[in-house]
């Protein structure tokens, strides 16, 4: 008989300081052949330590076996269909990759002298001007860091155009099915925030619109496609509103990748909008990874973009720096780099036929989502689903299982879960975009466990109520996790070991 000695080392990976044993090494350096150095005598005594408490202290294939086991815990888009809505989690072409690991673009230094940057600089020049004719606006700044630094930076325009006609103004008008970082700029710019609640389209109502905007308003800042994924169908007569009482209308175009190559939102009306480009234009994100929230602007708002701006010289790219209107610099350098590089490579790669048809097909699959599983879940509103499809949990609440126990259900089939109750409009909000780049047979099976699970709903509700049954953690405290997040592991000290 086989003796089992350990348990399933993957799925019991302890602490990389539980592993330590004091003098294990993960080097091996040659003796020191010059003399040392007096490290308290060079630095001062005080700044010299000679333990660090806790240290792990691991071989080099301890340490390679620990991280690359934790690595395999991990679910990402090159393992399966990850359909968590208004996140836009699609598949990151490696072309993208291999331009952007070009060494003279990934080594290039943004403060490298101009002479030396022309290519970077074209880069830049080259994708604002593809962003421009997607948009269909007049510039575009490459600057902020992700969508809602793309936001703050384009109200803090529209807050820098006001000021020039004399009023800034109070109040940013927000619809319910806004995104949350939608609210929030209004009110890092200054601004406050009037709501206004959709109708039971899931659309702005123009009448509440009309009443509520006085002289006071300084813009109308909408999510289209909306965060129930339902464009807004009057988005034109919104803009005429907004535009005769003085006032700008800011899209967030986070969603923009169920529109490229079909509506340009500069033509519907639209002052100043951004784009996630890593959401829409394929680079890698999540985990706080790099973004860019670029921003497109009319006419009216281009004296007041970032500085500095992109200029060509003769036969040169150069920055401008001298733009007395600007609202100067929103963030160092010029904007994150590779995440550009990235998006110009998907931009080129596809051709504007190509991004039309990445459109088509992300509206295709969100509607076959939404056509395979409206018999079991119960849609949240009637109209057209764009990229992604939104139902509520009430016919599982029923039997008391709500969506996040859905959600939980679905890990032990293999899925990534859905965006769990968001939107808040949405009661038990099952939000789900499954993105373009995903094949008839994913989708299928994504359908397929949703389908099992409804019917685990109605025959036993236990077994939704006590997933993930496949994982190592099971149900973590979410408040307290939220509440009192522990980041960091600290060594027990001799003090708090004698407390416990
Ligand atoms: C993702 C998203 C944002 C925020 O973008 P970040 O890059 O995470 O700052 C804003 N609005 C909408 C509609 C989004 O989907």
């Amino acid at each position: 008989m086989i003796k089992k000695v350990s348990s399933h080392i993957v799925q019991n990976e302890p602490l990389v300081f539980e592993l330590s044993s004091p003098g294990k090494r993960g080097y091996q350096l040659p003796d020191l052949d010059v003399p040392p150095v007096d490290a308290a005598q060079a630095l001062g005594a005080e700044n010299v330590r000679s333990e660090i408490e806790g240290f792990p202290e691991i071989s080099e294939i301890e340490t390679i076996r620990h991280f690359t086991r934790l690595s395999t815990w991990n679910y990402a888009i090159d393992l399966g269909l990850y359909p968590l809505g208004s996140c836009t989690m699609k598949y990151n072409p490696r072309v993208n990759e291999l331009v952007a690991r070009t060494e003279g673009l990934a080594w290039a230094h943004p403060y490298q002298p101009e002479e030396f940057s022309q290519g970077c600089m074209e880069i830049i020049a080259a994708l604002e001007k593809a962003l421009a004719e997607i948009t269909g606006l007049d510039a575009v700044t490459l600057q902020p860091a992700a969508g809602a630094h793309g936001e703050f930076t384009g109200i803090l325009m529209i807050r820098a155009l006001l000021e020039t006609r004399g009023n800034p103004r109070k109040k940013i008008l927000v619809p319910d099915s806004a995104h949350g970082t939608n609210p929030a700029t209004a009110m890092m710019v200054g601004y406050t925030v009037e709501n206004i609640k959709s109708n039971n389209r899931g659309m702005v109502d123009l009448e509440v619109l009309s009443r509520v905007t006085t002289d006071d308003v300084a813009a109308f800042m909408i999510t289209n496609p909306n965060t129930v994924g339902v464009f807004e169908e009057n988005i034109r007569k919104i803009c005429a509103i907004m535009h005769e009482k003085g006032a700008l209308v800011y899209m967030d175009g986070a969603n923009m990748n169920a529109l490229v190559g079909i509506v340009r939102p500069g033509e519907l009306g639209i002052d100043v909008m951004h784009l996630n480009l890593h959401k829409t234009f394929s680079t890698p994100h999540g985990g706080g990874g790099p973004g860019s929230g670029a921003v497109a602007v009319a006419k009216v708002l281009t004296p007041f973009l970032p500085s500095p701006r992109l200029e060509r010289d003769g036969d040169r790219w150069t920055w401008n720096f001298d733009l007395p209107d600007s609202i100067g610099r929103v963030r160092a350098y010029y904007g994150n780099f590779g995440v550009l590089v990235r998006a110009l490579a998907y931009i080129m790669a596809h051709g504007g036929n190509g991004l039309r048809q990445a459109t088509l097909d992300a509206l295709l699959n969100a509607n076959y989502i939404r056509a395979l599983l409206e018999p079991s879940y119960d849609l949240a509103y009637r109209a057209p689903s764009m990229h992604e499809c939104v139902f509520s949990d009430d016919r599982q609440a029923k039997k008391g299982v709500r969506t996040g126990d859905i959600a939980k259900r679905l890990i032990d089939y293999g899925f990534h879960p859905y965006t769990v109750s968001f939107p808040l409009i949405v009661r038990g909000a099952l939000m789900i975009e499954p993105t373009e780049t995903e094949s008839k047979r994913e989708l299928d099976l994504f359908a397929d466990a949703m389908i099992s699970i409804a019917k685990e709903v109605e025959e036993n509700p236990e077994l939704v109520l006590k997933a993930p049954h496949s994982t190592l953690i099971r149900r973590v405290d979410e408040v307290t996790a939220a509440r009192r997040p522990i980041v960091r592991w600290k060594p027990q000290t001799k003090a708090s070991q004698a407390a416990d």
